[in-house]
C-alpha cells in the first residue's frame, strides 16, 4: 500500500452557523495534515464568491493548501479567464476542473462544453501554474453513451493536461480497481484517487446516488432500509461498510483517499481512525 495523499472536500456554507461548523471541522481535520482541502462550486458559478472566500480562509488560517472546484458549464471563456486571474492573484495553485451540470431551467451551455475543453483552456491561459484535478467515474458518468465511451472521454481529459483525478464515490471496490486497470491499458498514468463518501443518512444518499450514477449494492441497501429512521444504526453500519471498503482499497496500490466530508468531522474522522492512518 503506497497511500500517502489525503484530501478533504467541503462545500461553501450559506449561513453563519454553517460557517462556524465548517471552521470547527476544518480545524479538526487540519490536524490530520492532509495534502489539500477542496471546496465545491455551485452550478453555473452560483457559489463563486463563497467558494473563493472559503478557500482563502482555509489557506490563511490553516496554512494548508485549498483547491477551489471550478465548473465551466454556462460560463463564457472571459468569465473563466477572470476567475483564473482572481485565483492566481490569490496564490491559488490547484483547481478541481469540471464540466458541472446545467442549473435546472437553464439552456445556456456557455463556451466550453466538456471538462477536457476546460482543462485545455486553463493550460492555454495559465500554463503549468495550476495543478489540475479532474473527476473520474468508475461506475460510468450517468450521461455517457456507454462505459467505453466514458473511458475514452476520460482519456481525452487526461491528455488535455490533467495532473490527477478524484473519483465519484462508490461502494464497490472492484469497480474502482477495474477502472484503474482499464486506465492502465490505455496508458493513462495519472494518480486516480478514490473518492470516499461516508454513509450517514440513507434517504439523502439514495437520492443523490441515483442522480450521480453510483450504485449502492443491494445487500447494503436492504440493511440500510431496514434501519428505517434509526440514524445511529445507519451510521454505525455505514461506517463499518466504508471502513472495510477503504481497507480493501489500501491493500492495493492506491495513491491516496479523498473524503467527501459534507462539512462534518465525525463520519470522516471515525473512518480515518478505524483505518489507523498515521498523519505524516
Ligand atoms: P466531463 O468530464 O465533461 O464528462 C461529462 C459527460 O460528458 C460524461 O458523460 C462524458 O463521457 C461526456 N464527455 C466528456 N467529454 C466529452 C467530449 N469531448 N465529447 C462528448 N462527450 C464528452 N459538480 C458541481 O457542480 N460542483 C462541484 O464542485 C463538483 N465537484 C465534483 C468533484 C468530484 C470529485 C466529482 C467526481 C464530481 C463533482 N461534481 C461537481 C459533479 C460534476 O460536475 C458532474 O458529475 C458533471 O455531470 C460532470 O462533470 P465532469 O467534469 O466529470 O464532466
Amino acid at each position: 500500500m503506497t497511500t500517502s495523499h489525503y484530501s478533504f472536500e467541503f462545500f461553501p456554507p450559506k449561513t453563519e452557523q454553517g460557517q462556524s461548523n465548517l471552521s470547527n471541522t476544518r480545524k479538526a481535520l487540519a490536524k490530520l495534515n492532509p495534502q489539500f482541502f477542496s471546496v465545491t462550486y455551485g452550478a453555473g458559478g452560483s457559489t463563486q464568491q463563497r467558494t473563493l472566500s472559503t478557500v482563502l480562509e482555509i489557506q490563511t488560517e490553516s496554512g494548508i493548501e485549498a483547491a477551489p472546484h471550478l465548473s465551466c458549464v454556462s460560463s463564457s471563456k472571459q468569465q473563466i479567464r477572470d476567475i483564473l486571474a482572481l485565483y492566481r492573484s490569490n496564490d491559488i495553485r490547484r483547481i478541481v476542473a469540471l464540466r458541472g451540470d446545467l442549473p435546472s431551467g437553464s439552456r445556456d451551455l456557455g463556451d466550453l462544453h466538456y471538462a477536457n475543453e476546460l482543462v485545455e483552456f486553463i493550460r492555454a491561459e495559465t500554463g503549468d501554474h495550476f495543478t489540475l484535478e479532474v473527476a473520474a467515474y468508475p461506475e460510468m458518468h450517468p450521461q455517457a453513451d456507454n462505459y467505453q465511451a466514458d473511458l475514452r472521454n476520460f482519456e481525452r481529459k487526461v491528455k488535455a493536461g490533467s495532473d490527477r483525478a478524484i473519483t465519484q464515490y462508490f461502494y464497490n471496490a472492484d469497480s474502482y480497481l477495474r477502472f484503474v486497470e482499464d486506465c492502465d491499458k490505455l496508458n493513462i498514468n495519472i494518480p486516480i484517487v478514490p473518492g470516499i463518501m461516508p454513509i450517514t443518512n440513507y434517504v439523502q444518499l439514495a437520492r443523490f446516488s441515483d442522480a450521480c450514477g453510483t450504485e449502492i449494492p443491494r445487500w447494503i441497501r436492504t440493511r440500510l432500509e431496514g434501519y428505517g429512521d434509526d440514524l445511529d444504526s445507519i451510521q454505525k453500519f455505514g461506517t463499518e461498510v466504508v471502513t472495510k471498503m477503504c481497507e480493501r482499497l489500501m491493500e492495493n496500490d492506491i495513491p491516496g483517499l479523498h473524503f467527501y466530508t459534507m462539512n462534518r468531522i465525525e463520519p470522516t474522522m471515525t473512518i480515518w481512525n478505524n483505518l489507523g492512518i498515521k498523519s505524516t
